[in-house]
């Protein structure tokens, strides 16, 4: 099952519970980190013990900004899960690289993703890392402990079992080069992180705020050959849903 983190924000934080326990995904903020924080106490049966993992859709300040905060909540061994090539950056061997269209597709997207913020918190965070932009990417690191974090689609591989109620990471490169969206092919549920953005409510459409327009592009070629789901739950705006895929629901031009 997927929960919204509630109180809003500039990313939707999402928590997914299977019998294994929980997975918070993209605590963007540090409001956002309090806020599921608070979700998971006060929800019968569940308890902080139970996050088993912070997972993050891609390197990006908006989706990584409560990382820390959210783990000092969690027990001892709840790990974070980064794509592989977060190393990288982690290590200042790869600057992140930096984002184009800022003028025709950011402002709009901020615009529109800033009335989801309802408290100061949500705008607070813990560090500049993962600003995309040229100077920025590598000079400035998050505050999670290495040990803590554990690399998704290693070595090439594009798709890897979580083992955890049936849900996998999924390699969706484009928006940036490190994109994961992660999938249950039972519950037929897509978290995309940034693939696809839904700000109008009006079924989605592929990000053209991106590294990689093409890649985007081939990516979401792939995916609608791979997978049928039926509800997609982007980072920015509503859930697309659809009774046989959601994907056919979203524009791609
Ligand atoms: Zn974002």
């Amino acid at each position: 099952m997927i929960y919204e983190v509630p109180g809003g924000g500039f990313v939707r934080s999402w928590i997914i519970s299977a019998d294994e326990g929980l997975i918070v995904v993209d605590p963007g903020s540090i409001g956002t980190a309090d806020s599921a924080r608070e979700f998971i106490r006060g929800r019968t049966g569940w308890k902080m013990s139970q996050v088993r993992a912070i997972a993050v859709t891609h390197f990006h300040v908006d989706h990584i900004g409560g990382i820390a905060r959210l783990l000092r909540a969690c027990p001892d061994d709840t790990v974070v899960y980064f794509h592989a090539r977060v190393r990288d950056y982690l290590t200042g061997k790869k600057e992140i690289p930096a984002l184009h269209n800022w003028k025709t597709q950011f402002w709009p997207i901020a615009i529109k993703g800033i009335k989801n913020v309802h408290s100061f918190n949500h705008l607070l965070i813990e560090s500049m890392a993962g600003i995309p932009l040229r100077g920025f990417g590598s000079r400035f690191l998050p505050p999670i402990p290495m040990e803590k974090i554990r690399w998704l689609c290693v070595g090439g591989e594009g798709r890897c079992d979580l083992a955890f109620g049936g849900w996998e990471a999924m390699e969706t490169p484009g928006h940036t080069a490190d994109s994961i969206s992660f999938y249950n092919a039972k519950e037929r549920a897509l978290i995309c992180g940034d693939l696809i953005l839904n700000l109008d409510d009006d079924g989605g459409h592929l990000n053209a705020f991106c590294e990689d327009r093409k890649r985007i592009e081939e990516t979401f070629r792939f995916l609608s050959s791979a997978i049928a789901p039926r509800a997609i739950y982007p980072a920015h705006g509503a859930t697309i849903r659809h009774p046989e895929n959601a994907l056919l629901a979203v524009k791609t031009a």
